[in-house]
């Protein structure tokens, strides 16, 4: 099963919360392009008083993807701008809240807000993915992004221009602002014999920071106050990843031209050749494909004999022999509903059909046909 796509290739599914209308509604409140309900104006005034008028102000569940860390009915917000998040956050240090940006509430450790916070706790949310959405290019090799666009969005827009990165994390849905927190990453080592190419770097999305901007305490107005942090300067180095300890409003990036890859997924290799000592087997292992690639992964639900390895092909660009996309890339095996409960249709469903051979592996790649036109997979 091959994919072809140009470089910056996303593989989980950009519209996770359609996947069942239950998950729609435990969700949607913390999906953040989808606002709760705007608050009642005199609810919100006697427990938030001197609220930013012009700031969206509603109710708001906490469900991280994993379903660990949930909380109900905090208080979030929308800012519409980044000065919009210097007032948020001046109202919270002023009335003594918390405050805490959400994305994509992927994360899977307790930054945002611990499991079981309380309703009336004074943390407030703030959404980043409803507005902080800008996206530019400051230069050739450059782009700006506010930290509420999505990976997928920010993948596709660079993509548009010709430009991409060497590699990102694997779900299209997070964005920028919470990969960035984290360190997240895709793989990307130099393989053998590769040159890094102008404009691309390996390591995490991080190591693509040209500078931010951050809210951050000001001493000579004695008040929070946005600041750009340049990557040469001493203190941008807490910022690059600070775990949800800051809030970051926009980014600029270093990127370069965008690179075709083939996406080679394999499944007929069992865990035990694939995650043998590097050198050991006849070849298949996970350390010679990475020394192969240089981007690789493997997804193992681990009641399986073989693991789902994945690995790429660096193409020539163009590549005439084969059609390509001009969208982002998504694994049918993980464009499922993000149930980890193994509920029909889920990941350990289709997982499951995927070891009883190519069957079940036509099956997922109709499905990935038929929702993506019929267009994209070979
Ligand atoms: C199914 C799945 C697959 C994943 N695959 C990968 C992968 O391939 N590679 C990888 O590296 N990671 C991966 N992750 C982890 C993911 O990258 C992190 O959990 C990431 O932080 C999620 O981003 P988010 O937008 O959901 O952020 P959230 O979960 O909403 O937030 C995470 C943290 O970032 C903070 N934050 C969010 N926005 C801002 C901002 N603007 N300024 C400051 N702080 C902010 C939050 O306050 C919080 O502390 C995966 C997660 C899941 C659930």
């Amino acid at each position: 099963m091959a994919w072809v796509t140009s470089g910056s290739a996303s593989k989980f599914p950009s519209d996770e919360a359609r996947w069942s209308r239950r998950g729609f509604l435990l969700t949607a409140a913390a999906l953040a392009a989808v606002p709760g309900l705007p608050a009642d104006p005199a609810a919100a005034a006697a427990e938030l008083p001197d609220f930013p008028a012009d700031v969206a102000l509603y109710r708001s569940a906490y469900r991280n993807w994993v379903g660990e860390i949930t909380a109900d009915g905090l208080w979030a917000c929308a800012p519409g701008s980044p000065g919009q998040v210097v007032d948020v956050v001046n109202w919270a240090w002023r009335h003594g809240w918390r405050v805490r940006a959400r994305g994509a509430a992927h994360g899977w450790s307790p930054l945002t807000v611990t499991e079981g916070t309380p309703s009336g706790a004074p943390v407030l949310l703030v959404d980043t993915a409803p507005h902080l959405t800008g996206l530019a290019l400051d230069s050739p090799a450059a782009v700006r992004a506010g930290t509420g666009v999505t990976m997928e969005a920010l993948l596709t827009f660079l993509e548009d221009h010709g430009l991409g990165v060497t590699a990102a994390p694997a779900p299209g849905v997070l964005t920028l602002g919470g990969a960035l927190a984290i360190d997240a990453h895709g793989t990307a080592v130099p393989a053998r014999g590769e040159r890094r190419l102008p404009g691309h770097t390996y390591g995490s999305l991080s190591n693509l920071i040209l500078s931010l901007t951050a809210v951050v305490w000001d001493s000579r107005s004695g008040a929070y106050a946005l600041r750009t942090f340049h990557r040469d300067e001493g203190d941008s180095a807490a910022l690059l990843t600070h775990l949800g300890r800051s809030l970051v409003t926009e980014v600029v990036l270093r990127v370069g031209s965008n690179t075709r890859l083939r996406c080679v997924s394999r499944t007929d290799i069992p865990a035990g050749e694939l995650f043998a000592a590097p050198g050991s087997g006849n070849g298949r292992t996970f350390a010679s494909f990475l020394e192969e690639a240089g981007r690789v992964e493997a997804i193992w639900f681990a009641f399986h004999r073989a693991p789902l390895a994945e690995g790429v092909e660096r193409l020539p660009h163009p590549a005439a022999d084969l059609p390509a996309r001009d969208t982002a890339v998504q694994l049918p095996v993980l464009r499922q509903r993000p149930d980890p409960g193994g509920k029909a249709g889920g990941p350990y469903d289709v997982g499951g059909g995927l070891v009883s051979g190519a069957g079940a592996r036509r099956r997922a790649v109709r499905r990935c046909r038929a929702r993506a036109g019929g267009h994209t997979v070979r």
